[in-house]
């Protein structure tokens, strides 16, 4: 069957920076393959565009831009947050905030944001809360494995069942 609304897919794929030749970020491996039900907003829209109307057996190879994945990269998320915000039991330590630490923080209503340390000052860390992947063209080999109809229950939950 092909790929359409409400389907469970189930496939390898290897993602790279930019291109088919960029280095690669992730990649599902032998025996662990990416299953999801197609076209309810679990994955990127861009990447299921791609895939819409395959079927098992398929190769597809595609890009996608930045703005259409994470996201371009906001300079308005990158922050210079006071150390104090570091203080854990009275004391900062300095050895934690080191260039390319991620880090998690709480706004006053408890919501967590993730980000990236890019640089540590006296009284200032500089922190990228932008996705990791924000600015970052993608590019995308897949192979589809399965196509199946999702079960009732399984649309119920927005969600796979083994
Ligand atoms: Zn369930």
């Amino acid at each position: 069957m092909k790929i359409e609304k409400n389907v469970v897919v189930d496939l390898d794929y290897t993602l790279r920076k930019d291109d088919k030749e960029g280095d690669i970020i992730e990649q599902t491996q032998d025996g662990n393959p990416l299953v999801f039900i197609f076209g309810i907003g679990m994955m990127i829209p861009s990447f299921e565009e791609n895939l819409e109307g395959k079927e098992a057996g398929d190769e597809v190879s595609f890009g996608i831009k930045a703005e259409n994945a994470y996201g371009k990269h906001d300079a308005q998320a990158v922050m210079d947050v006071p150390i104090k915000y570091f203080e854990v039991e009275g004391k900062i330590d300095r050895d934690k905030l080191q260039t390319g630490t991620p880090i998690q923080m709480q706004d006053q209503e408890g919501r967590a944001y993730r980000g990236i340390i890019l640089n540590q000052g006296i009284e200032e860390i500089k922190v990228d809360f932008n996705h990791p992947m924000a600015g970052q063209d993608l590019h995308f080999t897949v192979t589809i494995n399965n196509v199946r109809e999702a079960t009732e229950s399984e649309l119920d939950h927005g969600h796979v069942h083994e």
